[in-house]
């Protein structure tokens, strides 16, 4: 007998179990809406042009070792990541109460932050919205936060943020509370607050001593503006506030498996720094030792070289123009098959994601008669729509709808 007989099998994880299901189908008009990456007008992953140069560059360069990096990563990279997100002139940087942390992509971000706060400043309580990225709970549940606690975000009714319930929630939240703030382009909804709300969520946080995480996946993704989309963490850390900040390189730079990613820390004394990094690297060391060096390497050399830095912004915003380009044509093909309901949000939203509001049997429905393949929370990737099956699709979600 073995040892392992009785470890029970796991559920599968939605997005990879729909990935795989759909590169197993052979109809040939079959449509993948599931996994978060973008894909080119003819459905294909992109590589940046950006990012293909820095790598011929990097692979031609034969002073570049595979040594270790620091524990806590290329400080170039850290660095150039802090200035993207607070921006250049930020007084935090200035007076040296800022820095980065290299970590595995936004989820370690999370998870090295999640970790840092529960250990050496004992928090246990954490609030996600609902809905969130699926994988919030886990990551936090695994660094030691025993309390799990959900804000009201999402209205079914007005396709929009539950701004009183969003406010009555924080309202009720206990002191030190880690509050889980998508920092732009929410996912899975894309609806994001206005600044006028992102004030009134600050007023609250402020008064009830909660604790801002903000989780920064889709910088200049979004829309196509680093500054714009960096807005409510600067705003926030204008206003004083001590925070953490996990910052993923995955789709801003298309560097998905590459794992890159920036633990941003902000504080508001900068003579924490050495002792807090300190720790951060003790939290590192025990759980992977040191970060991976190639796409930080990438990443870097674009961020802190004014010429490669342009071309780069060029790629999202061509990249976050596609979005909203599918985003209109879905509208108006529904508008035009006189679908039922209203497909305004489909507009209004932002980022990658779309929150259709079609209900898990309708979009068993696409999967089952369509080869259309989304969540069955109804969550559908923008980008996996081009000028070839949007059409395809609509009909598909027209037929969904009516029958
Ligand atoms: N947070 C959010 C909201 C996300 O959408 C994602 C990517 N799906 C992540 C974090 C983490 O992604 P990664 O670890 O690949 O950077």
């Amino acid at each position: 007998a073995s040892r392992f007989q009785g470890v029970e099998q796991g559920p599968p994880i939605e997005v990879f179990l729909l990935n795989r299901l759909f590169t197993e189908d052979t109809f040939q008009n079959k449509v993948n809406l599931g996994v978060g990456a973008y894909r080119d007008e003819n459905g294909k992953p992109w590589v940046l042009p950006i990012v293909r140069k820095m790598e011929k560059q990097l692979a031609a360069d034969e002073t570049l070792l595979h040594e270790y990096l620091p524990v806590l990563g290329l400080e170039q990279f850290c660095n150039a990541s802090v200035a993207m997100l607070l921006g250049e002139d930020s007084p935090a940087i200035a007076a040296g109460k800022a820095f980065g942390v290299q970590v595995l992509s936004g989820t370690g971000g999370l998870r090295v932050g999640a970790e840092f706060l529960n250990k050496h400043l004992k928090y246990d309580t954490f609030y996600y919205s609902t809905p969130t990225w699926e994988n919030h709970h886990l990551v936090f549940v695994n660094s030691g936060f025993t309390k799990p606690r959900s804000y009201r975000y999402w209205d079914p009714k007005t396709r929009g943020i539950d701004f009183d319930g969003f406010i009555e929630d924080l309202k009720s939240a206990p002191e030190n509370a880690v509050i889980l703030l998508h920092a732009c382009a929410h996912n899975p909804t894309g609806i994001d607050p206005t600044r006028e709300q992102w004030v009134k969520i600050a007023d609250v946080m402020e008064e009830r001593k909660l604790f801002p995480f903000f989780d920064s996946a889709y910088q200049g993704f979004a829309s196509g503006d680093l500054d714009g989309d960096a807005w409510a963490v600067r705003y926030f850390v204008s206003r004083g506030f001590e925070l953490l900040c996990a910052q993923s390189y995955a789709k801003n730079f298309g560097l998905y498996n590459e794992r890159v990613g920036n633990l941003a820390v902000v504080l508001n004394e900068s003579a924490h720094v050495a002792r807090i990094k300190s720790q951060m690297t003790w939290i590192v060391r025990g759980m992977y030792s040191n970060p991976p060096a190639h796409g930080a390497h990438v990443v870097a050399t674009v961020l802190t070289n004014k010429q490669l830095f342009d071309e780069w912004r060029d790629h999202i915003k061509l990249m976050s123009t596609r979005v909203m380009q599918m985003r209109e044509a879905l509208r108006s093909e529904l508008v035009k098959l006189g679908t039922p309901g209203n497909w305004d949000h489909i507009v209004k939203q932002i980022g990658l994601f779309s929150y259709t509001g079609l209900n898990q049997r309708q979009c068993e429905y696409l999967i089952q008669e369509y080869h259309i393949y989304l969540l069955k929370s109804g969550r559908i990737n923008i980008c996996g729509l081009n000028p070839g099956n949007v059409q395809y699709v609509a009909k598909a979600i027209n037929d969904a709808v009516t029958k």
